[in-house]
């Protein structure tokens, strides 16, 4: 069994030695177990506030431990009458090749109904992350103007095209002139800013002329910068994730609260943070939705798969600065 334990906790950004691989025996499972054979592992942007050792919505990883993490297995040792040999199933197992459970919290997986690295993006946490999110708090409006960044990405790409569905303006904010291609011309946004742009606030501004009626955030720093001015009266701002802030280890400038404060009152700012698993009563509704707009072609999903789980730190370490394309997934064993 090969297995990624988080080495050290990082400074900053992590860096490689972060990470250790190790080579252990295949565990074995005890009665009311099944052996689980990894075929593919999540990379999300979570995982890098697993490794700081603060107190947060979730336990970190300890020192030593295998990193934590969404993954898509096939049981090849049942001694759990609820699996046989052969089953496909959505776990939790981390980044190893091989993995015990006792099958609580395992959802079987139909492979001829989806690719099942699906299961792992727009169909999977990433992909019900942006519906109930923008759904719930953002509760998008026919005419409105709904801005999201990581455009490009898991959550961002599944947020813009669920707003298209509901009627509204989706305006998208990606990095760099490939990624922004794809928002427009792939995923139909009707609008797309570069972030990495020298002339990023202007061209936003430009591309939101009747301001902005939904802020999905998913990045803070410089981006939310630029979005705060144009917010409109009574928008509302679901605070999803700040990826741009992950690796931080000071915060930033001169003290702004007191100014946004002062807005979030003038304007009447509806902004509301959320981890997902609050919005777990949704899920049905979810993949009947979902389900129904890939299948209609209402929404379109880019993954970018990574071979070799000796190669999930490195992809990882990417994901924080904006290298992957589409939902990141490590083939472990496909
Ligand atoms: P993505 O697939 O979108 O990949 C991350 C993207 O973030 C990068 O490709 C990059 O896109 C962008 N990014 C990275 N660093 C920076 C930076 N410094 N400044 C600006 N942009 C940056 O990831 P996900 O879709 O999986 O996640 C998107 C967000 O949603 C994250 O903040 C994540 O933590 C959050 N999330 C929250 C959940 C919740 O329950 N609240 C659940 C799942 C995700 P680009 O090159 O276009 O800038």
């Amino acid at each position: 069994n090969t297995r990624i334990v988080l080495a050290a906790r990082p400074q900053g950004r992590p860096k490689p030695t972060d990470f250790r691989i190790e080579t252990v025996d295949a565990p074995q499972p005890a009665e009311g177990e099944v052996l689980l054979k990894i075929l593919y592992l999540s990379l999300d942007p979570y995982m890098r506030g697993r490794m700081n050792d603060a107190k947060s919505y979730a336990k970190p990883v300890d020192i030593g431990a295998v990193m934590e993490g969404g993954t898509v297995a096939e049981v090849i040792a049942s001694r759990n009458p609820k699996f046989a040999v052969g089953d496909v199933v959505l776990s939790h197992s981390g980044w190893q090749s091989f993995a015990i459970s006792d099958g609580a919290g395992l959802r079987k997986l139909d492979a001829s109904a989806a690719p099942l690295t699906t299961a792992l993006g727009v169909l999977g946490m990433p992909g019900f992350t942006a519906y109930a999110g923008l759904l719930t708090i953002g509760k998008p409006q026919p005419g409105e103007t709904v801005v999201v960044a990581a455009a490009s990405g898991a959550v961002g790409s599944v947020v813009g095209q669920i707003a298209r569905i509901k009627g509204s303006r989706a305006v998208g904010i990606a990095g760099g002139p490939e990624k922004c291609a794809f928002v427009r011309d792939e995923l139909g946004f009707d609008a797309v800013v570069d972030h990495r742009s020298p002339d990023f606030a202007a061209e936003l501004a430009a591309a939101c002329p009747d301001g902005i009626d939904v802020y999905f955030e998913n990045v803070g720093g410089h981006v939310w910068d630029a979005v705060f001015p144009l917010l409109n009266e009574f928008a509302r701002i679901p605070v999803c994730g700040l990826i741009a802030q992950y690796n931080a280890t000071e915060h930033a400038g001169t003290d702004r609260l007191p100014t946004m404060m002062r807005e979030v009152l003038s304007r009447s700012l509806n902004i509301r943070g959320f981890i997902q698993r609050e919005f777990v009563d949704q899920r049905k509704d979810f993949y009947r939705d979902m389900a129904g707009w890939i299948a209609d072609g209402a929404v379109r999903y880019r993954e970018d798969i990574v071979d070799g789980l000796e190669n999930a730190p490195q992809a990882f370490m990417g994901l924080l600065e904006g290298k992957n394309f589409g939902k990141l997934v490590v083939r472990v064993a496909a």
